[in-house]
């Protein structure tokens, strides 16, 4: 089916890749596949004091391990490239000329300081300053709207610095509208003459911005809240330009777990959990932030938490799997206010995946750390023990805590255990059951729980004055899965083996 739906993601290759910045990849994501459209990642360069060398690669690094790749991007050519804007630097300026042509943006030379002293002055009064007409008909500013068209020229020639702004209409209401938001009424005379484009040949974010959206055809902007700020001013380049504006749709801040705000690294450091999908390392200082990754969730896990932040299906679902979300996801179904991140939340998404995972591609990823401690078991045999601890598991790694004792004796035993469950007497029941034991032939779980037992309620004792220190005996402490299903996979020998141990040492 043919569509018409493009979107981007255009992140500023600035450092790592923030959760609000993969769940905005995600939500294009899901809405190009949902309508059988185009992603492209866009990478939005243009500022070089804050571009970071590895922050590329970091983001599609990041996006290829959320299983969200981009169809067109850096790399991956679709006839509507490049895809950095540092390689498009040569096609702005045309565009900001064309702007000047039309009176719809002009030069200005106010220096820094000049602009610092009126931010100031206004501060000192209590306002706020605002680069616009009201400011220049009082006289405050030096731009070609106010310096004759020869004192323009010779100031360009002699080298001075200059920027290109955008002329804001004054007195008038804008009408805009946001898939999400609903309608916003803006009056112009809030807005500031942003700059377009700098005297060192650069364009600023917001043509180079327009300018791609408008090149690359792109149908839908689907961006972070924090751009809301700018839809006037780009509705009005569009008007500009007399280009068809795409649909734009903000999406809702991810919020701080506690408090108010943002959520930030530092939340996240404060808390212990990462806000990175990925683990980074900041190459100035040295700085290694954790990642979801490394921590050991699940790519799918992740996608589905990061989904609900934002939107819900309506319904009472809460598992879904990326073909799921898109079939589901629908921009109807984001909300206006911001989304609380939940810690829990996360672990608990991560949980419901571990138990949808099956056993065979849960050992494919146990037994390198298995092979890492020098065990080799057969593959049929880990699985089975996956199966009987992977209810109590959250992460790959808690896999070992769970189910050492499947692979090798217990090394050292709970001593609060021991002083509870190791009594007088207990070595020679012990000695008793090992005799029991050793005439079981059938070595099953049932069998060996059926034959167990009888001999308990023959000798008439209680069944924990055998089973307690039978279980420390195997495991070391009083944990894990059902004991004759331990018993059953260690086999007799071994079991025998263990018990001789704990009568030795304990
Ligand atoms: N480069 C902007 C950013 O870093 C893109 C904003 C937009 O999507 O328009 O998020």
């Amino acid at each position: 089916m043919e569509s018409n739906v493009r979107v981007r993601f255009a992140p500023s290759p600035t450092g790592p890749l923030h959760i609000g910045g993969v769940r905005t990849a995600l939500y294009n994501y899901l809405f190009a596949k949902k309508h059988n459209g185009t992603f492209i990642l866009r990478i939005e360069d243009t500022d070089q004091t804050r571009y970071v060398a590895n922050a590329e690669q970091y983001i599609i690094d990041a996006l290829n391990w959320c299983k969200i790749p981009f169809d067109e991007g850096p790399g991956k050519e679709g006839g509507f490239g490049p895809y950095r804007q540092s390689e498009r630097k040569n096609l702005y300026k045309k565009y900001a000329d064309i702007l000047l042509e039309k009176g719809w943006a002009y030069y200005a030379f106010d220096t820094a300081e000049e602009l610092d002293a009126h931010r100031k002055g206004h501060e000192a009064e209590g306002k706020t300053f605002i680069y616009n007409w009201h400011n220049r008909e009082k006289g405050r500013l030096v731009n070609s709207l106010v310096l004759s068209d020869e004192e323009v020229q010779k100031r360009i020639n002699s080298g001075e610095n200059f920027v290109i702004r955008f002329k804001i209409p004054k007195d008038e209401t804008l009408i805009l509208e946001d898939e999400i938001r609903g309608t916003i009424k803006i009056d112009t005379n809030t807005l500031d003459d942003k700059i377009l484009f700098k005297s060192d040949g650069m364009p600023t974010y917001h043509l180079a911005n327009i300018v791609d959206d408008h090149l690359m055809e792109i149908s839908h902007v689907i961006r972070g809240e924090e751009w809301l700020p700018s839809l006037p001013l780009h509705n009005l380049l569009y008007k500009a330009f007399g280009w068809d504006a795409p649909k734009f749709a903000h999406l809702p801040l991810i919020l701080k777990p506690v408090g108010k705000g943002k959520l930030s690294k530092r939340d996240g450091d404060k808390l212990g959990f990462p806000v990175f999908p990925l683990e980074y390392t900041n190459k100035e200082t040295g700085d290694v932030s954790r990642g979801y990754k490394e921590d050991g969730y699940f790519a799918d896990a992740f996608i589905n938490m990061l989904a609900f932040l934002g939107w819900n299906p309506g319904t009472e679902q809460e598992l879904f799997s990326l073909e799921d979300l898109i079939k589901d996801f629908d921009l109807k179904r984001v909300s206006k206010s911001g989304a609380k991140f939940n810690p829990d939340k996360t672990k608990w998404f991560q949980q419901q995946y571990m138990q949808t995972k099956s056993d065979a591609e849960l050992t494919e990823l146990y037994i390198p750390i298995l092979e890492e401690k020098n065990i080799s078991k057969e593959k049929i045999y880990v699985e089975k023990v996956i199966s009987l601890i992977k209810e109590r598991a959250v992460f790959i790694e808690d896999f070992w805590e769970l189910s050492s004792f499947f692979f090798e004796a217990p090394t050292e035993y709970d001593a609060k255990n021991v002083k509870k469950n190791w009594k007088e007497g207990t070595p020679e029941l012990m000695q008793e059951l090992i005799a029991v034991i050793n005439n079981i032939e059938d070595f099953s779980s049932e069998n060996t729980e059926s034959k167990i037992k009888a001999w308990i309620t023959e000798k008439e004792i209680g069944f924990g004055k055998v089973m307690q220190p039978l279980r420390l005996s195997l495991v070391g402490k009083l944990a894990g899965p059902h004991l004759f299903d331990i018993i059953a996979m260690i086999g007799k020998q071994e079991t025998v083996a263990r018990l001789n141990n704990a009568i030795e040492k304990l």
